[in-house]
Parts: C-alpha cells; sequence; structure tokens
C-alpha cells in the first residue's frame, strides 16, 4: 500500500516536472520535482526489494551512476544528441531484454494462466519486444549519423511497409501460439525495421527523429511496465512516449512537415546533393568595423543564433555586445528557431547560460513578423533556419520547412567560418544578396573584434 502511495506521488511529481520544464523561468523548479520523483520512486522500491536483492541492486546502481557521472563530465555539449540518442538504445534494449526474461520464466512475473502466460501478458511482452528492438536499432543508427559515422542509405517505402506488415503478423501469431521462434524472428524483424526505418532519414529530419525515438523509448518502457506490474513505469513510460510525439509533431509543423511523411522519409532524404559552387559567386566580405558600424547606426537589431554560436561558445561575447547597444538605446532581441542547432531548446540553453533576459528570447511565430521593421539582422553561425530555398525551391531537402525571415531585414550580417554550407549541405542564397554583409572567421573571435570596434566608437 505505502509503496503504491509512493508511486503514485512520484508520477505526479513528474508530470509536475515536465510542466515545469515548459519554460526556462519555471525549469529549476521542474527538476526539483523530477529529482523527487526519482528519490520517491528508488525509495519504494527498496522498500519493495527484499534484503538479498537490495545489495545487488546498489551495486547494479553504483556502477551505473559512475558510468553516468562519467559520460555528463566529459560530454560536450555538441555531442549531447549523440548521447541523447545513445540513452535511448538502452531503453529499447532494456525493454527487449526483459520481455525476454519474463518469456523465459513466467513464474516469477506471476504471468501464468491455466493454458501458459496468459494472452494480455503475451501482447505486452511482444508489442514491448518490438517496439524495444525498434527503438534501440533505430538508436544506434540515429547516433552514428548525429556522430558523421554514417551518411545514411535511401531505402524504398515500401520496404518498410513490408517489414512493418511482417512485424505485425509474427506478433499476432506470437500471440496466437506462444510460440518461441515466432518471438524471436518478431525481434529480429524488429531490429533490422529500426534500421532500415531511420536510415534512409537525414538532413533536417534529424531532431524529429531523436524526439521520436524518445517517444518510442517512452512506449517501450511503458509495455515494460505492464510485464513487471510497475504502475510507475506504465505511467512514467506513457508520460515520456506521449510528449516525445507531441514534441515531434511540434517539430514537424514549424518544418511544415507530416510527422508520418518524416517517419516514412517518403519525401526529401536529406541528403542534398544542390550546387555549392559557393566560391564562383560574389558576396560582400565586410570587418569587424564594418558590423559595429552598422550596428550602432541602428534603431532594432535581432540576433538569430545557430549551431556555429553553440560551437564556438559565442553565447557569452554575444551577451556583452547586446548589453553595449542596448545602453545606445538600440533594442536587441534574439530569435530562436525550434530546430536551430542540434537539439531541441539548444539555443535556449545556451542564451539562458549567458544571462540574457527570457524577454528578450523571441519564439519564431513571434519575431517573423518583425524583421520588416528591423535594421540588422545579425545571423551567428546560423545558416538552414534562415535559408529562403527552405520557402520556394521544392526540390530542395529543407523545402517546406519554417524559417526565419532574416531577408526582411534592411541589413543582414552572417557571421561564419567560410561560404560553406549548414546541416543540410544546402547553399544559402542569402549569402550573395545585396543587403547581406559576411563576417567570416569563428563567430566567437568575430563578435569579440566587433565589440572591440563598438567600444572604440560608442
Ligand atoms: P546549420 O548547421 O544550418 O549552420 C551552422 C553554420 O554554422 C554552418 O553553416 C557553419 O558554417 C557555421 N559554423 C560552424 N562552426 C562555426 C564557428 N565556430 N564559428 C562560426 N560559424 C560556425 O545550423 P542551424 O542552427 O542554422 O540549423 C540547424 C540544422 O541542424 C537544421 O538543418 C536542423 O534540422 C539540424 N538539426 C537540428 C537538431 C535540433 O534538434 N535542433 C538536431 C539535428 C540536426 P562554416 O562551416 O562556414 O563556419
Amino acid at each position: 500500500m505505502l509503496v503504491d502511495v509512493l508511486y503514485l506521488i512520484a508520477a505526479v511529481c513528474f508530470i509536475f516536472a515536465l510542466k515545469g520544464l515548459s519554460s526556462p523561468k519555471s525549469a529549476f523548479y521542474g527538476n526539483c520535482c523530477g529529482i523527487a520523483g526519482i528519490v520517491l520512486a528508488c525509495a519504494a522500491t527498496y522498500i519493495s526489494l527484499d534484503i538479498s536483492s537490495i545489495a545487488f541492486t546498489l551495486v547494479a546502481i553504483a556502477i551505473g551512476a559512475g558510468i553516468g557521472i562519467y559520460i555528463a563530465g566529459n560530454v560536450s555539449m555538441m555531442a549531447l544528441p549523440q548521447l541523447v540518442a545513445g540513452f535511448h538504445s538502452l531503453v529499447g534494449l532494456a525493454a527487449v531484454l526483459v520481455a525476454f526474461a519474463a518469456y523465459c520464466a513466467p513464474g516469477l512475473f506471476s504471468i501464468v494462466g491455466i493454458h501458459g502466460i496468459c494472452k494480455s501478458s503475451l501482447i505486452e511482452m511482444g508489442l514491448g519486444s518490438a517496439i524495444g528492438a525498434v527503438t534501440f536499432s533505430g538508436a544506434v543508427v540515429a547516433f552514428l549519423k548525429l556522430e558523421g559515422l554514417y551518411r545514411g542509405t535511401a531505402i524504398p517505402v515500401f520496404v518498410n511497409a513490408v517489414l512493418l506488415s511482417l512485424v505485425l503478423c509474427l506478433l499476432t501469431y506470437f500471440v496466437a501460439t506462444q510460440s518461441t521462434i515466432a518471438f524471436v524472428i518478431l525481434t529480429l524483424f524488429s531490429f533490422i525495421f529500426g534500421v532500415t526505418l531511420i536510415a534512409p532519414i537525414g538532413g533536417a529530419d534529424m531532431p524529429v527523429i531523436v524526439s521520436m525515438l524518445n517517444s518510442y523509448s517512452g512506449w517501450a518502457a511503458s509495455g515494460i511496465g505492464f510485464t513487471l506490474h510497475s504502475d510507475l513505469l506504465i505511467i512514467t513510460g506513457a508520460i515520456v512516449g506521449t510528449s516525445g510525439a507531441i514534441l515531434s509533431y511540434i517539430m514537424c509543423k514549424s518544418m511544415n512537415r507530416s510527422l508520418l511523411n518524416v517517419i516514412l522519409a517518403s519525401g526529401q532524404s536529406g541528403f542534398d546533393q544542390e550546387s555549392t559552387d559557393s566560391l564562383s559567386k560574389s558576396f560582400k566580405n565586410g570587418s569587424a568595423e564594418d558590423i559595429a558600424f552598422l550596428l550602432k547606426n541602428a534603431e532594432s537589431v535581432i540576433i538569430v543564433p545557430g549551431y556555429g554560436m553553440a560551437t564556438s561558445q559565442a553565447q557569452h561575447a554575444l551577451k556583452e555586445m547586446s548589453d553595449i547597444l542596448k545602453k545606445e538605446g538600440i533594442e536587441v532581441r534574439y530569435a530562436i528557431h525550434p530546430v536551430a542547432g542540434r537539439m531541441p531548446g539548444h539555443m535556449n540553453v545556451l542564451l539562458a547560460e549567458a544571462n540574457v533576459p527570457y524577454e528578450d528570447v523571441c519564439e519564431l511565430d513571434k519575431i517573423n513578423r518583425d524583421f520588416a521593421s528591423c535594421d540588422v539582422a545579425y545571423v551567428i553561425g546560423a545558416n538552414d533556419v534562415t535559408n529562403p530555398a527552405a520557402k520556394h525551391n521544392p526540390s530542395s531537402s529543407i523545402y517546406g520547412m519554417q524559417i526565419l525571415e532574416v531577408e526582411k531585414a534592411k541589413t543582414i550580417v552572417f557571421l561564419k567560418r567560410s561560404m560553406g554550407t549548414g546541416y543540410a549541405g544546402v547553399d544559402n542564397e542569402l549569402f550573395y544578396a545585396q543587403n547581406t554583409m559576411m563576417l567570416l572567421g569563428d563567430a566567437k573571435k568575430t563578435t569579440e573584434e566587433v565589440i572591440k570596434a563598438l567600444q572604440e566608437t560608442v
């Protein structure tokens, strides 16, 4: 009874944690709720264990915590999406292992009926194993792609349709017959399906896939919860599953793609082969002094951060520059694209780290109408999220994605190291526009040069 109550309170804590994490202002409170939920869940689990298994569990937790602390201490901000994908794969693998453990020793899990394992448990373990296997292999492929170790392979949609049908048929057969061979083949096919599902997806769709895998791992955990008769796991798995699915939906909406289209990779493959003969086109190459001149004569400046700001860690310099401009009475705001950087919320986290006020940070829908009245769009290490090809070039892999409409600003300044492309590999026509000035170099270094030039003139 006590254990059930503690589990229920823990589940409520997780719901409040999610609520808190939905805004930077309440994120701290959300994190505290999440930590309280985990502590309660662990305490309840210890209470329900017999003494002999506590020592074993503590050793397992100590090893896991040690590995976790090591990874957290050493992972770079840039590698977080890969890390998240790696963690999803572990949840998937755990679901498969629990399903097989339950199948091999049903008595221990109290799931044996008069005619063998209960039908409902067969459904749970079949589904749990299938979703877990798809999550595991899919997350491994996503990890390899995000790490740059694998570029992807085009796989026709019908292959995935056939594999999905096979998985569903095997699942039905397994539930009807409790056949070991069917269970093993079902899991093997699910592993293959995970690979063929994620392998063709690339470019601008990767953030959605990371979020979808998050959702799958939640459903896999929920499946384990049914097998283990753990209400907490069922609830938290469902929370992760639905929140991941909602996040994927929101991201698809901002990229103007349908979720089904992304999952089946039936639209653009993401491997853009557009011409990138950027060197042959002419562009305006400015200096830090030129940019400082533009900024100090502006009334309104919108900063558009992207992946390059993150790699160069330019957020603190950016904040310093904004403070100088604000002191001069210039309005400064930050425009955040939902898929800027390499993980959801990437830019928000970095700007918060640099103490940029929340009220200066604007989401795409809110800020887009203001570019037309802005004097300078200061695009720092962002590329795809500003590329107008997304609006007018149906053959581009980013076509249909909503962009930050920096082209409407009076002047656009791009800070990047070269004329190269961004994540989706698509050339950006704005680099060569009449009202664009390029400032080439590491974003932190060039922003510091702009600050120096501003300090010398204001
Ligand atoms: P992009 O990848 O489009 O562009 C980043 C730009 O930053 C590059 O063109 C690069 O140009 C420049 N850059 C890199 N390092 C530096 C540096 N040290 N100093 C200055 N510039 C630098 O990034 P965006 O943020 O515009 O778009 C995000 C892209 O990533 C989208 O395509 C999105 O779909 C994808 N994605 C997003 C994820 C998410 O969850 N947010 C996850 C996975 C992918 P150069 O090399 O010339 O310097």
